[in-house]
């Protein structure tokens, strides 16, 4: 063995205590942090001959490293739809480091692992109460999900006139249709050689929504004469978290063949509260569902998982099958997730969740929901208190989408967001929003409190009187 690599062998308990402590430094300031920083690095450091060994690599890291990170994780970080992680998905998270499974199979030689992912997803369809009817797995993000899923959705356009596309490629138009589809759907169609500009857009309702209108999607089904297509569908819109009417589109799946897909990225746990839980109503019914953990569930990064319907699998298979040989009998006989998602090699991804769910339960995640929903409401009306900002949409759950008031500040917008983010303490992204310039607040984080929502209110008012507006 290498001698540094011996030495760090011996060293261990003492370079982990480092490193946990380094970790408990960063958490314990986050309030402090700032949540944008103009640090920057050199990034073209030359490669050392000898390694220098754990300890004083961590003393580089946090002397050159560490100042480029920002609070990402704290509590006024509204950027994107970005979560926290809760202390237990990071013990979660450093043990699926430790522990080192590579994560395939249920049974048998080699580790076994895949049961634990198996007992997560079972808990996690507990949590958002929906049937075991669904099969699931974890994959990076919910880019990586919806590509799962509608790469399955693909398989089964093809299977409705006889053809295998994952064998022998796509040899016809895949009819697809949407209303507010998430930017990496789209991105999904062109890495799915289905083509990002091949959908039909939906109209939305009436009025300010983004939610689809259902007459207009009955309409395009019925143009498409009985020829079966793949709806993509949102549960939570990043702009506004409008929802599609799931019930709505159950009913047409007594009369049209269709795969359904949603898209639940954050609105998914919207399930796990009495108060919201009716914007899901019906979500049951599809085929496959896209859900992140590291958003709404506060888990580090990556994480999340998709749902695909056990009656689907065979075509789960043919689509990601890492061999030629024909799947025989019954797929979760020998199931292996390599035979069912993208990646082969994967890291125990699921363990942060099922410490998450053991640790705070139904009551902890269902606080976390409603709390966020009730800090998006009380920024949305200390916004219109204030008098110098709109909202562009009513605020249906956890996203305040609103802008400068008055159309003759449009132009300022994009002026005052970026010295808003550079003061560092809070983070918003901007949107554009029905033809307006806008701003996006999302709460998601656990830690996010009232106090903050002052301090942010406050960091409006500075920026207003910094810039004159
Ligand atoms: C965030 C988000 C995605 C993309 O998720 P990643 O985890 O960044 O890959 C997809 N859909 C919706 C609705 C989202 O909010």
């Amino acid at each position: 063995m290498n001698s540094i690599l011996q030495h760090d062998l011996n060293d261990l308990e003492n370079i982990l205590n480092q490193a946990k402590q380094q970790g408990i430094d960063f958490l314990n300031n986050l309030e402090n942090i700032p949540t944008s920083k103009k640090e920057s690095i050199d990034p073209t450091r030359e490669l050392n001959e000898l390694g220098l060994g754990s300890i004083v690599a961590l003393a580089e890291f946090k002397e050159r490293l560490a100042p480029l990170m920002v609070a990402s994780p704290g509590p006024r970080y509204l950027g994107f739809v970005t979560g926290g992680s809760t202390p237990a998905s990071i013990v979660g998270d450093w043990l699926a480091s430790v522990y080192d499974q590579n994560t395939q199979s249920i049974k048998g030689q080699g580790g076994n692992s895949a049961l634990i992912e198996f007992e997560t997803i079972n808990l996690l369809l507990q949590l958002l109460n929906l049937p075991d009817s669904f099969l699931g797995g974890f994959v990076t993000g919910a880019t990586m999900s919806n590509f799962t899923c509608l790469g399955v959705a693909r398989q089964w356009f093809g299977a409705q006139s006889g053809k295998d596309f994952a064998k022998n490629g796509i040899s016809e138009t895949i009819n697809i249709l949407s209303a507010t589809p998430h930017s990496s759907s789209i991105k999904t169609l062109s890495m799915l050689g289905i083509g990002s500009n091949n959908y039909t857009t939906i109209k939305t309702i009436e009025g300010n929504r983004e939610a689809i209108d259902i007459a207009d999607l009955e309409q395009n089904i019925q143009n498409l004469n009985g020829k079966p297509f793949i709806l993509i569908s949102s549960a939570g819109t990043v702009n506004t978290a409008d929802f599609d009417d799931f019930q709505a589109i159950s009913k047409l799946r007594e009369k049209y063949n269709f795969w359904w897909h949603i898209d639940a990225a954050f609105g998914g746990f919207a399930a796990v509260s009495d108060r919201y839980k009716h914007f899901v109503e019906g979500w049951e019914g599809a085929d496959s569902i896209t859900i992140d953990c590291h958003k709404w569930l506060n888990v580090p990064y990556e994480s999340a998982f998709y749902l695909i319907k056990k009656e689907h699998t065979n075509l789960q298979i043919e689509t990601f099958q890492n061999s030629n040989a024909p799947y025989l009998g019954n797929p979760l006989e020998n199931f292996n997730y390599l035979n069912v998602l993208p990646e082969n090699s994967r890291r125990l991804r699921a363990l942060p969740v099922w410490f998450s769910l053991l640790a705070y339960g139904k009551e902890g995640f269902q606080d976390v929901i409603e709390n966020s929903a009730y800090l998006a409401m009380h920024f949305g009306n200390a916004l219109i208190e204030n008098g110098n900002f709109e909202l562009l949409a009513p605020i249906r759950l956890n996203n305040v989408c609103f802008t400068l008031k008055g159309n003759h500040n449009q132009e300022k917008v994009s002026e005052f967001l970026t010295t808003l983010n550079d003061r560092g303490k809070v983070f918003m992204t901007p949107t554009v929003y029905q033809n307006r310039k806008g701003i996006r607040a999302s709460f998601v984080n656990w830690r996010t409190t009232e106090d903050d929502v002052k301090i942010i209110i406050e960091e409006l008012k500075e920026t207003i009187l910094d810039l004159e507006i």
